[in-house]
């Protein structure tokens, strides 16, 4: 049989296990032209919370009743499809199924001489290319100059955080425990860090982290760790509007501070930034991302979760922060 993971009801507030299902389905054989994939790893990630709103957004929402989809890694079982063999592996938006068909459109060959399987939803995939490319269009850092990470024991943020350090800037980051913080300082090389969970002035400890001011502001969070950053930002500072994970759970938008004062007085760019609208910058930057891990510049930190009956778990996890790097889920 094969199991596949539905949607099973529209989270309100934070998502529960109860909004998913999981159900039988017979394991499907492929026709002409087609690939049966087994699924071998599963990227969960922030933004599908986004997904199961029913609202309008640059990527239609799931439907309740309905598999989720998110980057797979899979392996091709058997192939009526001449552009793929047996035994390879591929990565592709699919579904949450143990077993599916596919006509071979959107799915990538991927190299396992080249780095390990999971490297590509991580480092060497989205996350990887969001950390690099935001960093490239927007972020322009500048030796000596102080960058600041939101999520920075996280798969973007970690890799934001060491790209800052390859270009030679001070980078401090921000994550929600002493551990995370001991560890992006320890393993991926930042200045400092602040744990935001036990810290009541952000404001007061940014400063205090940051005393040359804040050029660059990498934010994967949003609310009020941005608001916090926005008060020690210096003259032309960047910030990389990337993601508002603090916010995605919300009922009700919170208002903050009015931003237009200080983004005038600093002449700072504000932008938001989506790695699906930069598709053609993909192949340079995997293959800097890559070079950089070849010579040991660039490290990345995964946590895998085993079973596929735990997908929607680990995606749970992810708002409570039980991860260090890209969490995954070995099926
Ligand atoms: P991740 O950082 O690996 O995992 C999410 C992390 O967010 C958790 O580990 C947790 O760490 C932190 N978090 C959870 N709730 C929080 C809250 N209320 N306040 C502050 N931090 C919170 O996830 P990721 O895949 O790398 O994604 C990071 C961000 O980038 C997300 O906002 C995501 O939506 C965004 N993203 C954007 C793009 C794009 O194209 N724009 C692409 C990929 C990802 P702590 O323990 O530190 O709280």
């Amino acid at each position: 049989m094969n199991q596949t993971i539905i949607l099973q009801s529209r989270p309100q507030g934070t998502p529960k296990l109860e909004n998913f299902k999981i159900i039988e389905e017979k394991k499907p054989e492929p026709g002409s032209g087609e690939v049966l994939l087994q699924a071998k790893y599963i990227s969960v990630d922030p933004y599908l919370r986004g997904r199961m709103r029913d609202e309008e957004s640059y990527i239609p929402p799931f439907k309740v009743g309905e598999p989720i989809d998110s980057m797979v890694i899979a392996e091709v079982i058997s192939s009526n499809n001449p552009n793929f063999k047996e035994g390879e592996f591929v990565s592709g938006m699919l579904q949450w199924k143990q077993f599916q068909i596919s006509n071979g459109a959107g799915l990538n060959k991927i190299d396992e001489q080249r780095a390990p399987l999971t490297a590509y939803l991580g480092v060497l995939g989205l996350t990887g290319l969001t950390a690099y490319i935001a960093l490239d269009k927007i972020g322009k850092l500048k030796s000596g100059e102080t960058l600041v990470v939101s999520g920075a024991a996280g798969a973007v943020g970690s890799v934001a955080g060491q790209i800052g350090k390859i270009n030679g800037c001070r980078v401090i980051g921000i994550a929600g425990s002493d551990e995370k913080i001991k560890k992006i300082k320890d393993d991926f090389g930042f200045d400092g860090g602040i744990n935001y969970k036990s810290t009541s002035n952000m404001k007061k400890a940014l400063a205090e982290k940051c005393s040359d001011g804040i050029d660059v502001y990498y934010d994967n969070v949003g609310g009020e760790i941005l608001d916090a950053v926005m008060q020690n930002i210096n003259d032309f500072a960047r910030i990389i509007n990337c993601g508002a994970i603090s916010l995605y759970n919300k009922e009700e938008m919170p208002t903050g501070p009015r931003l237009e004062g200080i983004l005038i007085k600093k002449s700072a760019l504000m932008q938001g930034f989506l790695v699906r609208n930069h598709v053609k910058d993909f192949g340079p930057a995997i293959n800097q991302l890559g070079t950089w891990l070849k010579e040991g510049k660039l490290k990345y930190d995964e946590t895998i979760i085993k079973g596929f009956e735990n997908t929607p778990q680990a995606f749970l996890d992810l708002f409570d922060g039980k991860n260090t790097g890209k969490m995954i889920v070995e099926v």
